[in-house]
């Protein structure tokens, strides 16, 4: 085949449904063809040795936010030009961004100033959440507009009252009754605000970091995806539980899904790499985000989870708050939450995940690609496969390093990963045939990215549903 822009050979192809030695032809950005035979095109890339992945898609990311109002919020480290280099060094080919809107900024407004900024900054793909944060019912005729933008998909906090962010469960009945009949999505932070609230009070003058975990106890959050959950079967929306953390509600997923409720969700490598007592080291407060890090016993069973299917997706809810912002205000119920991480998503996936053996390949892609496309309606997103967009991450399985935060472009000065050992390196990030990362380095540009506007209804089944479920 003649006329091709790029030739990627002799890579071994991972897909969701399996692998597969062949050498895949790129023309105007998308896919041409995948042949058995070496293809000759304007550039070659010789990927003998490597996996050629499609690129992770991190549906939860959180790129210049503020957390809180006013005069105390803090804001993120990074902005829409240096967040997606960050992500783009780890793979990531496309990000969804949840955009807060400020309480006096209507939400669809606020979110085509987003839209703006990161079609003049972003190096890679992006599509947005609207994040709905004023629960009053004016709000709700902001959903059709949004739905027109492309942003089928809606954030909600049910903790986090003391900043402005929380709606109650009125509101939230209302809203996903609105978005089931627009065809969207609802997207939950799920902890019982009351619960920790009142913890937080009562355990206000304690020291110890490990309180930011005790304070918010694992079954806040199980309460929370159970009422969530019934508020789902009842209305009919889709569901998305963002950052699972515990088993307890874990199992309450497992149990809605089996009753064929519309409930799907998401875990993040924080969750599945450590447990509450690293709030006790001297860098402890590098750790925080809410949910916290939960007691021991529960990483296992979220890696399970993940490898059987009753968690659908791996994503970073990379938030780069800064180790300094972080240091200023170490007690646990003053310190900024959140963390980076978009860079190190697949990193992580295929080193702590296929190399351990607890993901194969093809389910590292599913999590990390096929899955947020299919659930978040990327089209011609998350796989390697003909007429797709030619996003790819190619990863090199035999490296073996040190993570360090200087390799990282991380925006917030530290990782929660420095000094540990990684197999498994992205060489390249490609996205719709352009080199964003070449043997490692930034060669992308700013303003490249395109949003990516997606439909109110699920994309017709390009392919079927491989989770097993539970
Ligand atoms: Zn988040």
């Amino acid at each position: 085949m003649t006329g091709l822009d790029l030739a990627i050979n002799n890579g071994t192809v991972v897909n969701a449904d399996g692998t597969a030695r062949v050498h895949v032809g790129v023309r105007g950005g998308r896919i041409a063809v995948l042949s058995d035979r070496p293809l000759e095109a304007n550039r070659q890339l010789d990927a003998s040795g490597l996996l050629v992945l499609p690129g992770a898609i991190d549906c939860h990311v959180h790129f210049l936010l503020k957390q809180g109002q006013g005069e105390t919020a803090v804001v993120t480290e990074d902005d829409y030009v240096s967040g997606p280099v960050s992500a783009a060094r780890g793979g990531v080919t496309t990000f969804i961004d949840f955009a807060l809107h400020p309480r006096d900024t209507p939400p669809s407004e606020f979110m085509a100033q987003r839209i703006d900024l990161a079609s003049q900054g972003s190096c890679i793909d992006f599509a947005f959440h609207a994040g709905i944060l004023d629960p009053r019912g004016a709000v709700l005729e902001e959903l059709p507009k949004i739905v027109d933008m492309g942003i089928p998909s809606f954030k909600f906090f049910v903790t986090y009252r003391k900043w402005g962010f929380a709606v109650d469960l009125g509101f939230l009945n209302a809203a996903m009754t609105r978005i089931h009949e627009l065809g969207g999505i609802a997207c939950l932070h799920a902890e019982q605000d009351e619960i920790l609230e009142w913890r937080r009070t009562e355990h206000a003058g304690q020291q110890d970091l490990i309180y930011h975990s005790l304070t918010r106890p694992d079954f806040t959050e199980e309460i929370a995806v159970y009422e969530a959950v019934v508020l789902a079967r009842e209305t009919g929306c889709a569901l998305y539980i963002v950052h699972l953390s515990t088993a307890k509600a874990l199992a309450v997923i497992r149990r809605a899904r089996a009753e064929g409720i519309p409930v799907t969700t998401e875990t993040c490598p924080h969750y599945l790499a450590f447990d509450h007592d690293v709030y006790r080291r001297p860098d402890g407060v590098l750790f925080t985000m809410t949910p916290p890090l939960r007691p021991p016993g529960n990483c296992a069973p979220l890696w399970e989870g993940l490898a059987d299917g009753s968690i659908s997706v791996l994503s970073s809810d990379h938030n780069a708050v800064g180790r300094r912002v972080k240091e200023s205000k170490p007690h646990f119920l003053d310190v900024a939450p959140g963390l980076s991480g978009s860079g190190t998503l697949l990193p992580f996936a295929y080193s702590e995940g296929v190399s351990r053996g607890r993901l194969t390949l093809p389910r590292m892609v599913e999590v990390t690609s096929t899955a947020p496309a299919r659930i978040y309606r990327l089209a011609h997103k998350g796989a390697v496969r003909v007429g797709y967009d030619a996003d790819f991450a190619i990863l090199d399985p035999e490296a073996d390093y040190i993570v360090r935060v200087a390799d990282l472009d991380c925006p917030a000065g530290y990782t929660v990963f420095e000094g540990q050992r990684f197999r498994g390196r992205i060489s390249h990030t490609i996205v719709r045939g352009k080199f964003v990362v070449e043997n490692g380095m930034f060669v992308g540009r700013s303003g490249y990215g395109r949003f990516i506007a997606r439909p109110a209804r699920a994309l017709a089944a390009a392919e079927p549903e491989r989770e097993t479920g539970h």
